[in-house]
Formats: structure tokens, sequence, C-alpha cells
């Protein structure tokens, strides 16, 4: 990659980042698997909120073997409350890849790094440069932001063009001398003064050179043209019981929340007849009936990349029967993506999303 001689603002932000850099664990630490966890981990979700999952992360598996040889269930439990679950998953067979291709080695170039599930340019650009001193650029929304303030871009940083031209900008710039520096200084940078919605421009350390500053344009960068439609969906959810149970579904292992378990829920009816009669039928095909209570106990919204979900629960009572009387027999008759569970069973599952917050209302009292 060439290197162009260094922009003024350069030496000025690494000289601001000396200064003000966050002490972080997987920082300074020359370790690769660290660094990866830390990027997958902090993509859609703040480094504060992000830490103690880190943390946790390290004390369950603490290194790339302990990560492969860990299960899919204990990863993705071990990911709850971080959302896009795919990451997770997309991890440890990374992880795995590299146990069993690389003898354990992260390898040391992009072409291999990329090659690894859930690898994309961004996390190797990241692990190479902050873990292994390569000269890779980590390109990701904080730094097309920073760049297209710095230069003036108007292109749309989400179109490919915009992407292309900011990375040619970003590889020019980058100081070969202290690429991972260079590039955490961004990433500390776009998060403490060149934030997203009103910059901190008289914090900047690098105002004189901003050409959004210089020209008055800081709110009107960077462009960005949102082409996702998110689409409303109305979900009846049951919480039913059946005396110190509750039925519980686990999602199909396509889609959305894949695999993930979930109170028995009805999407797109539109009342509470169509959703009560819904889900009877659903409970009725395992010998079940149900007496629903007409009242929400919790009101939700979840917002995902494509689809939001106005969830309203509803709490039930369920009455067997079929011919058997024994909880253990009864389970023995669903199907394998049904079971019963206890409350305090419960933490022992991976929650798909928001029915994670459903489960801190149980048991209901009336
Ligand atoms: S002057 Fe403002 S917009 Fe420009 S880089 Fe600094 S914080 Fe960002």
């Amino acid at each position: 990659m060439k290197e162009m001689n260094n922009p003024k603002w350069v030496p000025q932000l690494l000289a601001w980042y000396d200064v003000n850099k966050r002490d972080l664990p997987w920082r300074d630490c020359g370790d690769p698997y660290k660094v990866w966890v830390s990027e997958v981990m902090s993509q859609q979700t703040r480094i504060e909120a992000m830490k103690p999952y880190y943390d946790n992360w390290m004390r369950l598996f603490p290194t790339l073997e302990d990560l492969a040889k860990a299960t899919e269930d204990e990863v993705v439990h071990a990911w709850q409350g971080l959302g896009y679950y795919s990451r997770a998953r997309n991890l440890r067979l990374g992880v795995q890849d590299v146990v069993h291709n690389y003898g354990g080695v992260v390898p040391h170039n992009r072409k291999d790094m990329e090659s690894l599930k859930g690898v994309g340019s961004y996390t190797a650009g990241a692990v190479l440069s902050m873990a292994y001193g390569e000269p890779e650029v980590a390109v990701d929304g904080n730094v097309l932001r920073i760049y297209a303030r710095l230069y003036g871009i108007f292109d749309d940083i989400l179109s490919t063009k915009g992407k292309k031209m900011i990375t040619a900008i970003v590889e020019d710039t980058l100081p070969h001398d202290r690429p991972g520096d260079f590039n955490q200084a961004l990433m500390d940078f776009g998060s403490a003064v060149c934030i997203p919605k009103t910059p901190r421009c008289g914090e900047c350390p690098i105002v004189n050179t901003c050409h959004a500053y210089q020209h008055n344009v800081t709110d009107q960068l960077p462009v960005r043209i949102k082409k996702i439609k998110v689409v409303d969906v109305p979900v009846f959810v049951g919480i039913l019981s059946y005396g110190d149970y509750y039925l519980l579904h686990k999602r199909p292992n396509r889609g959305l929340l894949r695999s993930m378990w979930e109170f028995p829920s009805v999407e797109n009816a539109d009342s509470y007849d169509a959703a009560e009669s819904g889900l009877t039928e659903l409970v009725g095909t395992f010998g079940f009936e149900l007496s629903l209570q007409p009242v929400i106990v919790k009101e939700l919204t979840h917002v995902f990349s494509h689809r939001k979900w106005f969830m309203k629960a509803f709490r039930g009572d369920l009455q067997y029967t079929g011919d058997h009387t024994s909880i253990e027999t009864i389970q023995t008759q669903l199907p394998k993506d049904w079971m019963l569970i206890k409350r305090e069973e419960f933490a022992d599952y991976a929650w798909a999303g928001p029915h994670g917050k459903l489960t801190e209302l149980c048991p209901i009292v009336e």
C-alpha cells in the first residue's frame, strides 16, 4: 500500500490520541484474537456498553482454542444482549478455521484474513494493523464520516463510489510507522469529537484543516442516502404457562434471530381475536387448550435492519387435554423445537432479542 506525504492533520491527530486514547483491554496487547473479538463486538454497540460482554467473553473463551471448542449454543448465550447473533456464530466459525487450517495463528495478510467467516475488510484491517502493525486501513462508517467532513466529500458515503473514493484517501493518508494507532485514533476521535450528529468542532485538534468546518457545512456532511425500507410488523406474544412451566419455541435455524428461544407468537394478526385464535390453534396441535387473558401485560418495539416489531404480550394458561399427566411425558410429545421450562431455567437459554425482556415479567401475578 502506498503512503502519501502525511498531511498536517495526521501527526496532530496522533498527538491528540496519545493524550486522549481510551484505556481498553485489547489495545497494545498484540493479541489478534482479542482485537478480533473486540472489533466484532463493537460493530453495532458502543464501546462502553460492550466492555462487560468482552470481559465475560474472555473469561469464558480466553483463547482461540477455547472458542473453537465451544458449542454454538454456548457462544450465542455468551453473546446474548449484543444482538446480531450471526456475528457470534461467524466469529466461532472463523476462529475454528484459524485453529484447524492456520495452525492456530491468525493470518498476517488481508487476503487470508478476509477469507475467514464473518471477517470483512474493516475487521481485517483493524486486526492486522492493531495486533501486527501491518499498514492496513480499517474503514467503517466512523471513518467515512470523518473523512467526508475533513475533505468536503459530498458523495453518498453509503454508495460504492463514495466508499471507494474515501477509502483511497484513507490509504493515502495512513502513516506506515503507526497504522494501528492511526486507525484507533480515528475510532476514538469519531466517538469523542467528530461525532455523528453535532461534531464538537470547538474541541477539535484538526479544525484548521477541516473542509467542512472552514466552509461552514458540518451540518451537511456526511451525505447518507438510506435505501432500506423498514416494514412494520405487529407481533402478538403469548406468555403461556402450564402450572410452573412456560411454553417456549425455538425459532427456525434460518432467518431472523435464528435458533433462539421465544414465547409463542403470531405475526401480522390484525386484532386480539385473530391473535387469540392463532395462538389457540398453535398450542392445540400439541394437545393444549388455551385461556388467554385479554389484557396487555407489556408492549415493546424492536427494530431490526428491515423490520420493526410492534409487540403486545398477553398471559395465558394452558390445560393439557391428552392422556399423559407427567410433565416429562408431555415434554416428550412436543416437537423438538418446543419445550416447557421453569422460570428458574430461563437464564440457561439464548433468547430471541426482545423476548428476553419479557422473561423479566415472569411469573405474572394477577
Ligand atoms: S472540525 Fe468538526 S467536523 Fe471537522 S473534523 Fe473536527 S470535529 Fe469533525
